[in-house]
């Protein structure tokens, strides 16, 4: 079994969400260019990005706008506030983003 140096963040907001969190890799569906690792709470599908979910952002993420591929330029969601949790989010564009779940160490 690999080890991961990065754990997942517990607070009330992965609590809310059932207790539980999976690592997705995320890269642009345009480009294919890997975007970043994100940690994905709770069930149900990604309509909506935390910015502290946000691990190992490559450099094509511009963190003070809104989300797009540096490397073809796409937009792929809008910087917004989501206002239930006061919580910084992008909000995803639909199709803009492919998902993978990354293999390893799923669960904790
Ligand atoms: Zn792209």
């Amino acid at each position: 079994m690999s080890t991961r140096k990065t754990t997942f963040k517990n607070d009330r907001f992965k609590k809310d969400r059932g207790g539980y969190s999976r690592w997705l890799l995320l890269s642009c569906e345009k480009c294919k260019a890997p975007l970043m690792t994100y940690q994905k709470d709770g069930p149900g599908i990604l309509k909506r990005l935390y910015l502290d979910r946000i691990t190992s952002p490559s450099d094509k993420l511009e963190r003070n706008k809104n989300l797009s591929c540096k490397n073809c330029k796409m937009i792929l969601g809008v910087k917004t506030a989501y206002k239930k949790e006061n919580r910084p989010v992008y909000r995803l564009f639909v199709g803009a983003i492919k998902k993978e779940i990354v293999s390893g160490k799923v669960r904790e």
